[in-house]
């Protein structure tokens, strides 16, 4: 017999989903509102996914009749069970599945969800009564209309790079156009959407929407991003010197060394706001000057079990530097704990980004302006291929608006992917492939991170879930791992909310994503579970790269980025002898069951990119293998400068951001002081 009824019946619907989220104690899906959620889902937010959402509730049924009885609601709660089980394994009933608990635990306030799991966002003691508006007051920011026809400098992007660029550009007494495609909403709009948060993957969609993977936003990444601040090692900047070329990879060395960098380093520290502890490293290079402040104190509870884990296991380790105040300073308050970080904005602005810091401080100088929601299409030069300015597009009350702006220089600081796209969508007759790729490098040797991590479960514990999350890190394996090509950091996670505590258990199988064990499943383990994950060195190949795609195009009409390429079988062998070590840390930590737990899966069949995007345009001292020279400036042009990830020859085994603001800042000084 076969199913004849689908998911537009509303009592099919409804029991499939309560039976996916039953009641208890605490409310079923339909309870919570999990109808409604579905609802706005097919009307508003992914109308297509319908037909996957009767599909998905067609397979449940079908299931039903096979089990017995007149399809699933005339099951009664056991049967019901049994007939999800037997589809458990079907991709599109766990992406339903989970769709529901993702609305469950995270569709606006869950105030009975949250309660169940003992999980509030606010931190002990409550919220503070005042949370601070953005610093600055939007002064500089400038309307179509009130755009000048010529500034010393134009800077693409107002991300970690861009902002940073920006504040030196003004401060040297340039009049500096910052020009971001991304709004520039405020905290409270960023500060609390479980289910568009971007390191949740609800397919939902962000709300800082997409720039591969990243964050369209004044601010870009820094806007919404964890903060971890690492420097990159001696190592790092060495990786062909230090372990040779494997095959298949286009591996380099910078074109500058760690000695070259560390000045930056310190002043990035320093004017942005680190918060660490210097010594704990074994692979970090010296430094000149200790972090400004101290490091954060979070996760209580996991931080000691971790630590007492490293401590039989001999690995050293050290909390996290964070560019997240752990006092007061530069104007910001300190930290607060609250229970949402990563991917969130912060609501009292104790994590520093470009918006912040950088770009206030350039709107300051008087010097400085930021037009927001307008996108730089196309770079202009004239009939020497000398570039004189830049194209905009943008929207305004429904009518598309384009304009051209002049400028002395240019600075694209767009982030590694949208840095690329941009270049090769700016051809002319003397550069017919696009800006400054004569030699074909512009968009090669992308990349980004594979994770490595573990989850782990301590029966027996009562963790806190105070924010930030990072409290504990083994930096031991960041190079010297036998017969492996450099090695990773691994930190305990960021806290999660409770859609991602949901992801991470389900996906590691602790349980599945239905049912009462679900729901006392995640009553159990929420505060008893621990995740330790981490960034590993990746190999650079030639073709993990950006195009355009002819194919597609943007609503402006621009092509689009098109990715291809993949990982080095190498980066794959490195992750997982990091996800061995990250099990191993748990386990002497004293879990009771430990999972592999790499986020991003076991291994992509594409080229990671993501929120780590890098190398794009790569540093070097030879056009045939690199986009630019040290500094920088685009070959064969001397106006024309990238400062943003793409610069990285490597990308480090930890998050890179620290690294773009440090060599942006040196990018910048160069340009200042030793005139381009
Ligand atoms: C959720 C999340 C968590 C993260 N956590 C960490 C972390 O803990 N530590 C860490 O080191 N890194 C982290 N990152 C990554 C970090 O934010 C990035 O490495 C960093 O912001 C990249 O800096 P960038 O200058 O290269 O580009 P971005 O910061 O991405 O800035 C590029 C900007 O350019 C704009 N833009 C693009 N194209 C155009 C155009 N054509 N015209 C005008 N504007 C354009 C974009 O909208 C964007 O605002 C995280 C990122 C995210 C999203």
């Amino acid at each position: 017999m076969t199913a004849n009824v689908n998911a537009s019946t509303p009592d099919l619907l409804s029991t499939v989903i309560d039976a996916i989220v039953p009641a208890d104690d605490y409310p079923s899906a339909t309870g919570a509102g999990g109808l409604d959620f579905l609802q706005r889902i097919r009307d508003r937010e992914r109308p297509e996914w319908s037909r996957r959402i009767n599909a998905a509730v067609a397979r449940i049924d079908a299931a039903a009749w096979q089990v017995g009885g007149n399809g699933f609601t005339g099951l009664d709660p056991a049967g019901q069970q049994a007939a999800l089980a037997a589809v458990g394994d079907d991709p599109e009933v766990d992406w339903f599945a989970r769709l529901v608990n993702y609305g469950y635990y995270g569709d606006g306030p869950r105030p009975d969800a949250w309660q169940m799991i003992d999980w509030h966002p606010e931190p002990e003691g409550g919220w503070p009564p005042a949370l601070p508006q953005l610093p600055f007051d939007r002064a500089g920011l400038i309307k179509p209309a009130e755009l000048r026809t010529r500034y010393d400098a134009i800077v693409v992007g107002s991300g970690a790079g861009g902002g940073t660029v920006a504040q030196v550009l003004a401060e040297s007494g340039r009049t500096v156009l910052i020009i971001e495609s991304g709004s520039g909403p405020a905290a409270s709009v960023l500060d609390h959407d479980h289910l568009h948060n971007p390191r949740l993957d609800t397919g939902l969609g962000t709300l800082t929407g997409p720039t591969a993977n990243n964050a369209n936003t004044v601010g870009g990444g820094t806007r919404v991003y964890g903060a971890q601040a690492w420097r990159f090692t001696p190592q790092d900047l060495r990786m062909a010197s230090t372990y040779g070329v494997p095959d298949g990879s286009s591996l380099a060395d910078w074109p500058i060394s760690y000695s070259d960098l560390e000045p930056y380093y310190s002043e990035a520290e320093w004017r942005f706001g680190v918060s660490g502890q210097a010594d704990g490293d074994p692979w970090s290079g010296a430094r000149s000057r200790d972090y400004p402040m101290p490091a954060v104190v979070s996760g209580s509870g996991r931080r000691q079990r971790l630590a007492a884990g490293a401590a039989e296991l001999g690995w050293g380790t050290v909390p996290p530097p964070l560019l997240i105040n752990s006092t007061d300073y530069a104007g910001r308050s300190g930290c607060i704990h609250c229970a949402m970080c990563v991917g969130f904005a912060c609501p009292i602005e104790a994590k520093s980004g470009s918006h912040n810091t950088s770009i206030p401080a350039a709107l300051a100088t008087g010097n400085g302006f930021l037009i927001d929601s307008t996108t730089v299409e196309r770079l202009i030069t004239d009939s020497s291929g000398r570039v004189t300015g830049v194209a905009v597009v943008g929207e305004q009350g429904g009518t598309i608006w384009r304009q051209q702006i002049a400028a002395g220089e240019v600075i694209v600081s767009a982030g590694a992917v949208a840095t690329a796209r941009l270049l090769l969508s700016s051809t002319s007759d003397r550069e017919p492939n696009g800006i400054g790729n004569n030699q074909d490098q512009i968009g090669r040797h992308l990349q980004g991170h594979l994770y490595a991590g573990a989850l782990g479960l301590f029966e027996g514990e009562q963790f806190g879930l105070d924010g930030p999350g990072p409290s504990i890190a083994t930096c031991d394996f960041r190079h010297g791992n036998d017969g492996r090509v450099g090695g990773g950091m691994l930190a305990n996670e960021f806290v999660p909310i409770p859609a991602s505590t949901f992801d991470y258990l389900v996906s590691s199988g602790v349980f599945p994503p239905y049912g009462a064990a679900a729901k006392d499943g995640m009553r159990h383990w929420t505060r008893r579970m621990e995740r330790v994950v981490g960034p590993i060195q990746e190999l650079t190949t030639d073709d993990a790269r950006v195009r355009l795609d002819p194919s597609v195009r943007d609503r402006y009409g621009n092509p689009v980025a098109a990715l291809s390429g993949s990982v080095h079988p190498e980066d794959v062998r490195t992750r997982d002898f990091m996800t061995a070590r990250a099990r191993e840390w748990l386990e002497a930590s004293g879990a009771t069951a430990v999972y592999s737990a790499e986020p991003g899966g076991p291994g992509p069949s594409g080229p990671s990119a993501g929120q780590h995007q890098a190398g794009t345009c790569r540093m070097g001292t030879d056009p045939r293998s690199s986009a630019t020279d040290p500094y920088g400036k685009v070959w064969g042009h001397d106006n024309l400068w990238v400062a943003d990830g793409s610069l990285h020859v490597t990308n480090g085994g930890v998050n890179p951001v620290l690294t773009i603001l440090a060599n942006s800042l040196r990018v910048a000084d160069h340009l200042v002081n030793a005139g381009g």
